[in-house]
């Protein structure tokens, strides 16, 4: 029976900007379990991005706010923890990777002495030890010729090589959930699929759960067993991905849906047009009492511009925020 790793309840983040307070996330509940891989969807600006920080305990405050909820490792409320305690949480438990290595791997010393030198500050090893599960790490990740490379500096190294080399020292410490925030967007779509390969395959060997955020339903095709799509700091839909991908209930998800060519092109049946959604996020300091992708949304009434919806199950494990559900139920 798979244990729940990580929760999040109820969490609100806010920011406070020159227009008023931007509420970044708002009610924000999600539940990760041990081994498994949650794909957190929705444009930029929706707060996936946030909620990561949140979970890492890096919401620049101010201006930000942490204005309510837990955020549970194992039970830990980790919003409640101590900074040394969160420098702890951060590589040995929980560890993150992004979408730009460049920014986070350091031009001036080698791979080797950074994904050891993770090792050395989180477990104590001993250089000796540090350096040889730096080896470990190159050659797990694939990193070819892995004892040759390892003192080789980041620019000599492509960007799919760098993603590796940032995953292996994420990994390092062998951390219980990986956080993924657009961890393929740089690079070209035959790199992507290794990426995916490789994430895919070190969540087997290791047990470890994985957050992937990205704006991309591909990847959540290639990579999660349960999706949370995510609008305007709520979520607006969730569900295992099989569910998310062929019944798709809020018309946000469709859109992104929409947006993606090769998930609908099957040979035999007719390929819909590939559409983009219509207008943009909404500033976060502006929002009103109803649906925030009323704007943008070809079904809105009256109704809709008034109420935010609450979320509604609609079958098991799929939750929708949207009044279409009420109507359907009406019809
Ligand atoms: Fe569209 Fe209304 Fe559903 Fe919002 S609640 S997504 S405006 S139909």
């Amino acid at each position: 029976m798979p244990e729940r790793l990580l929760e999040i309840e109820d969490l609100r983040v806010e920011f406070k900007t020159r227009d008023g307070i931007a509420k970044v996330i708002d009610n924000l509940n999600i539940s990760l379990q041990t081994g498994e891989t949650l794909g957190i969807v929705g444009e930029s600006g929706c707060g996936k991005s946030m909620t990561a920080l949140s979970i890492m305990g890096l919401v620049p405050i101010p201006p930000g706010r942490i204005a309510g909820g837990r955020i549970l490792l194992d039970g830990e409320d980790l919003l409640q923890a101590s900074e040394p305690r969160m420098r702890e949480v951060r590589g040995n438990e929980i560890s993150m990777i992004f979408q730009e290595p460049m920014t986070s791997l350091n031009p001036v010393y080698s791979i080797g002495d950074q994904i050891a030198e993770t090792a050395r500050l989180h477990e104590g090893l001993s250089r000796a030890d540090a350096m040889a599960r730096a080896l470990e790490m190159l050659r797990a990740v694939g990193i070819p010729a892995a004892e040759r490379r390892i003192n080789e500096y980041p620019h000599q190294m492509s960007g799919g090589m760098r993603q590796r080399v940032m995953i292996a020292m994420a990994l390092a410490c062998k951390p219980r959930v990986l956080i993924a925030d657009e961890p393929t967007t740089a690079l070209d779509v035959t790199v992507q699929a290794q990426i995916f390969d490789l994430l895919n395959d070190l969540k087997e060997k290791t047990g470890t759960a994985i957050i992937m955020i990205t704006h991309d339903m591909g990847a959540i095709a290639e990579m999660a067993q349960r999706v949370v799509v995510m609008y305007a700091g709520h979520i607006i839909e969730q569900a295992d991905v099989g569910q998310i991908l062929t019944d798709p209930r809020h018309p946000y998800t469709q859109g992104l849906i929409r947006c993606v060519p090769h998930l609908t092109q099957t040979p035999s049946v007719e390929r819909p047009p590939l559409l983009e959604i219509p207008g943009v996020v909404p500033a976060l300091s502006q929002l009103g009492s109803g649906c925030s992708f009323a704007p943008r949304c070809q079904y809105a009434d009256a109704k809709c511009r008034a109420e935010m919806p609450p979320s509604t199950a609609i079958d098991s494990g799929h939750d929708v925020a949207c009044w279409l559900t009420e109507r359907e139920a009406a019809a």
